[in-house]
């Protein structure tokens, strides 16, 4: 297939970086596809990518993703911004053209498209989000913007989230353990766990599942974690006869978007994920 990325390098950057699926994600899309365009992975330390980014053009590099810590850092470091960018202030993939750099940010929209895979649709409903870290802040304002009815942030410091309630008035927070938080759930029609409670090699879990029961058994719950596939989350939530929804799909339709932006191209999302998981699957169920 002629492409612009044939001839080129992509990469994946962050600190640590030897664990990071990009790059078995975005072979196994590049293979698919035919492109002659290899995908590694970048070590830059900490504090580093300042340094690091004006020398990416003699690197034969047609763009990058970026993963912690460098989200935020390269924010300001960019040429132009794409909207959910600017609206995450974080940065997941830099597409270099003619020695100028690209921020996107393709988390969101990733979710966004992982729920619809499953019909789930955002619209008009009132989503409860558990946790406020950067996951969520992505999550939680692109369900704002798909104009989801109300939003609750459901966290355990709710200092944290209150310049991310600001951004949005579908925004609020909720504290963890509050009677809002039983009210939220009660209403809510659909679930989000933005925390790493449960994820494998993360020793911290829910205290307990009791929470679920006060949500309707109508609503989704969804976890953004892929490692374990199925989660205790998950686990218990279907015991309770919601439907559910893991991380994967998130992971690689954050990596199918930034992909399109690298080539400039539409892509059958349908059939990259069908090769991604071909390849992915096996690895995430490899205990790390
Ligand atoms: P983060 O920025 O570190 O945020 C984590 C959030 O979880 C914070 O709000 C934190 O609260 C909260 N939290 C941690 N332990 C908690 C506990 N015991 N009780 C209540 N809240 C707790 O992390 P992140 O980058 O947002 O990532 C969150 C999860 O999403 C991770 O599991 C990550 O793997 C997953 N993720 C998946 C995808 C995907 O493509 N599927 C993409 C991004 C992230 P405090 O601020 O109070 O500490």
């Amino acid at each position: 297939m002629s492409s612009i990325l044939n001839g080129k390098k992509l990469a994946v950057i962050g600190d640590p970086i030897e664990h990071s699926l990009s790059p078995l994600i975005q072979q196994a899309m590049l293979d698919e596809l035919g492109l002659y365009c290899t995908y590694g992975r970048i070590l830059v330390p900490a504090g580093t990518v300042a340094a690091w980014l004006p020398g990416t053009p003699g690197m034969n590099l047609a763009g990058f993703n970026a993963t912690m810590p460098h989200k935020a850092d390269l924010v300001p470091l960019m040429d132009t911004l794409s909207d959910d960018a600017r609206m995450y202030r974080s940065v997941n993939t830099v597409v270099i053209r003619d020695g100028h750099f690209h921020g996107h940010n393709t988390d969101g929209a990733g979710f966004l498209r992982s729920l619809l895979d499953e019909d789930i649709l955002p619209e008009g409903k009132k989503i409860a989000v558990y946790g406020a870290g950067g996951a969520a802040r992505s999550v939680v304002l692109k369900l704002a913007a798909a104009e989801a009815k109300s939003i609750a942030v459901c966290c355990r410091t709710p200092a944290k989230a209150e310049e991310l309630a600001r951004s949005s008035a579908r925004v609020h927070v909720v504290a963890l353990g509050s009677p809002d938080f039983e009210r939220t759930l009660a209403e809510a029609d659909l679930f989000i766990n933005c925390t790493p409670l449960g994820m494998q090699g993360v020793p911290a879990q829910f205290a307990d599942f009791r929470f679920l029961d006060a949500l309707p058994a109508s609503a989704p719950v969804c976890d953004l974690i892929y490692r374990p596939l199925k989660t205790e989350l998950l686990k218990e939530a279907e015991k309770r006869g919601h439907q559910t929804m893991n991380g994967l799909g998130m992971l690689i339709h954050q990596a199918i978007l930034a992909l399109e932006l690298f080539a400039a191209m539409p892509l059958d999302a349908a059939l990259m994920k069908k090769a991604v998981e071909k390849r992915l699957i096996p690895v995430l169920h490899q205990k790390v």
